[in-house]
């Protein structure tokens, strides 16, 4: 991958030196069960980018083999988050749509005396499988006759069987070191309702058959795979040889992508949207590419992780603090710079006109001119952070609001706070303070040196907007079961206001508040009612 080399660009190398194949051909093959998350990323960016540095091409096939736990709604949400994540697929096909011909395989495999029907219970067949210290006892059913078995199959497919009455087994060897390799079931009886095949079959290709056929009829050449399969390449390669087919992929494996007090289950996180402990897939908590595109991270910073984690042979376990190094690194150079005030506290300019706004001209962004600028406006009316002013300045180190303390307002004029105003139950409601008209940002006052410099916004112009800020969805202990080391706590919301400019904001705009974080504008955010999403902090943070 760009400027990165890895074992299996090695593997593709070599096979385009010795003609192996003429060109580079992979797949994405995700079962449609549940959104993609960060782990099928490093899969999706693995595929695409290899094959591109080739001049090759990648497809996206729904592995859709297992008709109880898919559905439409998942597809689309993988194509939109290839597509969002910046791939194009050459073509898009559903493993499903292969079940004609991975029947007629499985007739050839028969006609072989390669496969036959097994009627053991479940029961007796993992009893006669054996475990990996002894071998396992071969069924009786494995040599009923190659006419017989023809017959029996068709009658699976005809609906003459009961669900687990039967399955459809390779005769491979009993007695393999690989358990993969005793007879590994190749077919089962559902009777389920399937995606796109409706009611058409009631019997059902098992993974380790389905997917070297499906991989073989694509003409794939590299089938790139987590690690988990490596046991399973025996039996892949089987598969390929014996039941004829003229294209022959070679399956890679590489190292899993976890992420520190992550949990990528799809089943996991299906339970938390179901459970509704999630407001959705796209929850910005989650660490799904839908979640994490709602919260703000960008195709690019995904995928410069994604690259910068390398691709090994190994599983590997990265923390969550360089995914948001990366997201900041991106956000740096793209986001605009503007105000926002997350928990307001009012302030009057005592010494400023009644009537009198005026209008600064800001560039969005200090180093990236084509950005543009907007004006902010100043007033006798202003909000600034409640957490940025105290009564009495605690200490030297201290460079923010206080009694009789000067600071300045980011590109506008120093102010002195010099009374308060408390509401009947104690809390500070307003500050009255003065400002120095001697001292506006860009005049080169010096005079004075202020105690520190704080944001604020104009409050007869300000717009309303609600702040969502995220924690760590899961609880940092792993002795808790799944469910109970969810985050109650992840998610915490102010209201606050900003800065006019951002009226017409729409959603996925992304800004820095400055002294406050990264921010984007959430999905559902309206003209009437702003929402924006904590992406990352800065990264000496201000405190929420
Ligand atoms: P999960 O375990 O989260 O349910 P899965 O592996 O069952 O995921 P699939 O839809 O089968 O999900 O995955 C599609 C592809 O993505 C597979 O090739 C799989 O190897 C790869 N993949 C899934 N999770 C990771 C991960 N954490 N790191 C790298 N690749 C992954
Ligand atoms: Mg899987």
């Amino acid at each position: 991958m760009e400027n990165q080399s890895n074992f299996i660009k090695t593997i593709m190398e070599h096979d385009l030196e010795t003609k192996k194949h003429d060109g580079i051909v992979t797949r994405f093959p995700p079962e449609p069960n549940g959104f993609l998350h960060i782990g099928h990323a490093r899969a999706i960016i693995t595929n695409f980018e290899l094959a591109k540095a080739f001049g090759g091409y990648t497809n996206l096939r729904y592995d859709d083999t297992n008709p109880e736990k898919e559905d439409d709604v998942y597809v689309q949400a993988i194509k939109n988050d290839i597509k969002w994540l910046g791939y194009d697929p050459k073509a898009i096909y559903f493993a499903s749509d292969y079940f004609d011909e991975m029947y007629e395989r499985a007739l050839v495999l028969i006609k072989k005396g390669l496969a036959y029907v097994d009627f053991q219970t479940a029961e007796e067949m993992g009893k006669n499988r054996g475990d990996v210290n002894s071998p396992g006892v071969n069924s009786p059913y494995r040599n009923t006759s190659v006419e017989e078995n023809l017959k029996i199959f068709r009658d699976m497919k005809d609906g003459k069987y009961k669900e687990g009455e039967c399955v459809l087994r390779a005769k491979i060897d009993m007695a393999s070191p690989n358990m993969n390799m005793r007879d590994p079931a190749i077919y089962r009886i559902v009777y389920a309702h399937h995606h796109r095949q409706g009611d058409k079959w009631c019997i059902y290709p098992m993974y380790d058959y389905a997917h070297p056929l499906e991989d073989a009829l694509e003409g794939i050449t590299h089938s790139l795979c987590s690690l988990e399969f490596e046991d399973h390449r025996p039996l892949y390669d089987w598969v390929v040889r014996e039941t004829e087919m003229p294209s022959i992929p070679r399956q890679i494996e590489f190292g899993r992508l976890n992420v520190e007090n992550t949990v990528l289950s799809k089943r996991f996180l299906r339970a938390l949207v179901e459970n509704h402990k999630v407001s959705g897939w796209d929850d910005p908590r989650m660490p799904t590419v839908s979640g994490m595109r709602r919260r703000g991270y960008t195709p690019e910073a995904i995928r410069n992780f994604i690259l910068s984690t390398g691709l090994s042979k190994v599983n590997s376990t990265v923390s969550a603090d360089m995914l948001e190094a990366s997201v900041r690194g991106d956000l740096q150079d793209r986001a605009g710079r503007v105000m926002g005030v997350i928990k307001p506290l009012k302030v009057t300019i005592t010494n400023y006109p009644e009537d009198k706004i005026e209008y600064i001209d800001i560039p969005y962004h200090p180093e990236k001119e084509d950005m543009g600028s907007r004006k902010i406006a100043f007033s006798k009316h202003l909000y600034i952070e409640k957490d940025d002013f105290v009564l009495q300045k605690p200490n030297k180190k201290y460079k923010r609001l206080a009694l009789g303390i000067e600071v300045r307002l980011f590109h506008a004029y120093f102010i002195k706070a010099n009374e308060v105003k408390y509401d009947e139950d104690g809390n500070i409601i307003e500050i009255l303070a003065t400002y120095d008209v001697e001292t506006k940002s860009g005049s080169g006052f010096n005079e004075r040196k202020p105690n520190g410099t704080i944001h604020f916004v104009e409050a007869t112009t300000a717009k309303k907007a609600q702040f969502n800020f995220y924690d760590s969805m899961l609880l940092n202990d792993e002795s808790l079961d799944l469910m109970n080391r969810f985050n109650q706590d992840s998610l915490h919301v102010t209201h606050g206001y900003v800065e006019s400019a951002l009226a017409d904001t729409l959603p996925e705009d992304k800004y820095q508040l400055i002294r406050v974080g990264y921010f984007n504008v959430d999905l559902a955010s309206t003209k009437e009612n702003l929402i924006f999403n904590e992406i990352v902090p800065l990264k000496s943070s201000y405190k929420k």
